[in-house]
């Protein structure tokens, strides 16, 4: 099969060509392929041929054997024929867990941050406004700094069972709250896509600083601290509006999607690029699980599983249908009993 045939055919394909902007081939027109180890791989000419250009094809429903349910994957991971899961978790993971989910009307943390008289709520995220004020994450940041005021959920402890179990793949989560890493979920496989709390840098000249010394500058003096080279506001290595993404996710994601074999996301709205396209980028053979309050994204179609409700609850019954819950209460009261 060459790329004319398969652009003439009624497949779909789905280009991440330049800035992580899904375009489908058909607004993308110049296009051309090579193949890589046997297989086709095709890449928009507008973009480099870095990995993260690379052409997807879309989940084709019709090519999937048995009907899939959540009691047919939990007897795959009963019987160890699962051996690569890939997770993407968002907001929804750590609600149950006191944090504020951002987007939620009401209680959603944009909604809640008049006290900090922001111009406007994304603001708290915005590299400039942080260098003119740095006060508004400064306040934030100590209320969510990983491990100080907030204990892993259920959902969390679950990702950590699965590394335990030898079969995660990844964990991609557009969280920056650590509580994957706090659960035990080893930082091998983790992929935290918004970055984290556990190094810091200069927001100027981008020299590393202390991740402790930045903590407790941060939560013991409440200020930001200032870079040793050129006196620069310092921040914790969460990506705010207009800062590249962690490259740890364009060197991981292409080799995940295409060796996992079972999906799951979890209380993510999937409304943030590139993370939301992770579900359509696997094989179209590999099921997929949601677990949310809401049917989001491209889920829905044949053999795709939707557990709707919270997701600890769905966690919980998943892991009594395998067998693991006493496995998943353990880790839970490990994660809680720490200091
Ligand atoms: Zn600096």
């Amino acid at each position: 099969m060459n790329f004319r045939t398969l652009a003439t055919s009624s497949t779909s394909f789905l280009c991440t060509c330049a800035s992580n902007n899904v375009a489908f081939i058909n607004t993308c027109t110049s296009l051309r392929s090579f193949c890589c180890q046997n297989k086709l791989r095709f890449y928009c000419k507008h973009s480099r041929s870095t990995p993260t250009t690379q052409l997807y094809q879309t989940r084709d429903a019709s090519s999937l054997p048995e009907k899939t349910t959540i009691e047919t994957i939990a007897e795959s991971l009963r019987s160890n024929a699962f051996k690569k899961v890939l997770v993407v978790s968002g907001a929804g993971v750590s609600v149950s867990a006191g944090i504020p989910d951002f987007r939620s009307p009401g209680s959603g943390l944009y909604d809640n941050l008049h006290k900090y008289d922001l111009p406007y709520p994304e603001a708290i995220f915005d590299v400039d406004f942080y260098n003119q004020n740095p006060q508004p994450f400064v306040t934030l940041a100590k209320e969510i700094w990983p491990g100080v005021n907030y204990r892993p959920t259920l959902t969390h402890c679950f990702f950590s069972l699965l590394d335990k179990k030898g079969i995660l793949r990844r964990v991609y989560t557009q969280n920056i709250d650590g509580l994957e890493a706090v659960a035990g979920v080893t930082e091998e496989k983790l992929v935290e896509c918004h970055g984290h709390f556990r190094s810091s840098a200069c927001i100027k000249c981008r020299t590393p600083f202390d991740a402790e010394v930045c903590q407790s500058t941060m939560i013991e003096q409440g200020e930001a601290p200032k870079c040793n080279s050129c006196g620069g506001s310092v921040k914790p290595d969460i990506v705010f509006f207009g800062e590249v993404m962690p490259s740890r996710f364009s060197d991981l994601v292409h080799y995940d999607v295409a060796s996992s074999d079972l999906v799951i996301v979890l209380g993510s709205s999937l409304m943030v690029a590139p993370v939301c396209n992770i579900p359509d980028w696997v094989k179209s053979n590999v099921p997929r699980l949601l677990m949310n309050r809401d049917l989001v994204g491209t889920f829905g179609k044949v053999n795709d599983v939707f557990m709707e409700g919270d997701c600890d609850d769905s966690v919980r019954e998943l892991c009594r249908l395998v067998g693991w819950e006493d496995e998943l209460d353990a880790i839970y009261a490990s994660t809680h009993s720490q200091p």
